[in-house]
């Protein structure tokens, strides 16, 4: 089926990747976001010729205007553009591809106008999980994950009749570039070496939160959320291939896998074709040249941010928006040269130590959380 397309968050990894499936596959582009990639968002414009054209950043859409002064392209800014472009009546489909809670408005108002969301943005489930699958339930808005192990949870699941028939779900994780190493080596890490993840080449943040591991922990969150399943009936297993995307344990004792090449753009376009399948961009699988499948567990004490992400799991409430507006703060710092890479997870417990959680929050609740976590880690490097 042929998709009308609004992306936010065009000029990222998911984002370009979103785009080069749409081109091999003849999905329409309506709109595109950026923050303050000017020049990329005009090479996307003239080559997709969406309707509107949005730049966060007031300064990056002034030039972005000037620069696409002669296509007639209209060309936004700020919150209210990047509303506009998630609610756009002629987009069927929005991609969500922010990264942070920046994305969760956008992603709400996507919701209230029963769009598809093809929802790459993690940190607004985190955040926001059970309002933004409350609301979603209640406008009978699709949300179709892109992450690429929710991504094979929900292909397992088809035909799954009721969630009593799952026992529990299986989440890998690659182990990021620090896999095996001792907190004293872990201390001496630079902010290159963990920018270089083994398996994925994805943005600077996920990069650093999978060398954290805080990544996986971010993702254990969003599949409570996304599969109403409880913390106990949700396991994490270290898989180094990056083979098998994720698996889910059914009652009677069978597990499906979904296999194939770490390349986003099969998830990507699963969730904008779904139910169907089509040929797609994404890298086939040669199953002969694999290396063996290995699955290991965790190592919960050295990476500290997993740790703290499974307690804020159990815990709720407002804890999940502290977590991330702390890690998101801290990891900031981190890319900034300003804190070590230890310091991540030490700012993020400290942010969760001092903010106080409140249950069953609302949307100002989870901003005021975010807001003052982030105040918290500034305040302990300052
Ligand atoms: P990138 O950093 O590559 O891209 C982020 C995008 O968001 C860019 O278009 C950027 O614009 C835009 N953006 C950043 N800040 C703002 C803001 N304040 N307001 C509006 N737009 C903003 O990230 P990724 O593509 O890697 O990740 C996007 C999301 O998808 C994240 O939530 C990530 O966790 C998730 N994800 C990513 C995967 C991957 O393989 N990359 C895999 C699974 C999930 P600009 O270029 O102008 O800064
Ligand atoms: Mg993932």
């Amino acid at each position: 089926m042929k998709r009308t397309l609004s992306v936010l968050g065009s000029s990222g990894s998911i984002g370009r990747q979103t785009l080069k499936v749409a081109e091999a596959c003849g999905h329409d582009v309506a709109a595109i976001t950026v923050n303050r990639s000017v020049e990329l968002a005009e090479d996307q414009v003239r080559r997709f010729r969406p309707r509107l054209a949005v730049a966060a950043d007031e300064e990056a859409a002034a030039a972005l205007r000037i620069r696409l002064a002669d296509t007639g392209v209209k060309v936004l800014s700020g919150r209210e553009g990047l509303l506009e472009a998630a609610a756009l009546p002629e987009a069927d489909t929005v991609v969500a591809a922010i990264v942070g809670v920046a994305g969760l408005l956008p992603t709400l108002t996507a919701i209230d106008c029963g769009k598809r969301v093809a929802l790459a943005n993690k940190e607004t489930l985190v955040c926001a999980g059970e309002l933004v699958m409350a609301r979603a339930g209640e406008r009978g808005a699709e949300i179709v994950p892109v992450d690429s192990e929710h991504s094979a949870i929900f292909q397992c699941l088809q035909g799954c009749q009721s969630r009593g028939e799952v026992r529990r779900l299986i989440i890998t994780a690659s182990g990021g570039p620090f896999y095996g190493k001792s907190c004293k080596e872990l201390s001496l890490v630079k902010k290159e070496q963990a920018l270089r993840h083994p398996n994925w080449s994805m943005g600077a943040k996920i990069t650093i939160d999978s060398a954290t591991l805080m990544n996986k922990g971010l993702e254990f969150i969003e599949a409570m959320r996304l599969y109403s399943m409880p913390p106990e009936r949700i396991q994490i297993v270290v898989h180094r291939e990056s083979i098998v995307h994720s698996l889910v344990e059914f009652a009677d004792g069978a597990i499906l896998a979904q296999l194939g090449s770490a390349d986003m753009c099969l998830p990507i376009q699963y969730a904008l074709t779904w139910p169907e399948r089509t040929p797609g961009p994404a890298k086939p699988l040669d199953l002969l040249s694999c290396p063996p499948l290995t699955f290991q567990a965790p190592d919960t004490e050295t990476f500290r941010c997993l740790r703290l992400a499974l307690e804020c799991a159990d815990r709720g409430g407002t804890s999940t928006a502290v977590l991330n507006g702390a890690n998101e703060a801290a990891v900031a710092l981190f890319l900034e040269d300003k804190i070590s890479f230890l310091d991540i997870a030490r700012l993020v417990e400290a942010a969760l130590d001092r903010v106080p959680v409140k249950d069953n929050p609302g949307l100002n609740d989870i901003f005021e959380a975010d807001r003052a976590a982030r105040e918290a880690v500034y305040q302990s490097v300052r």
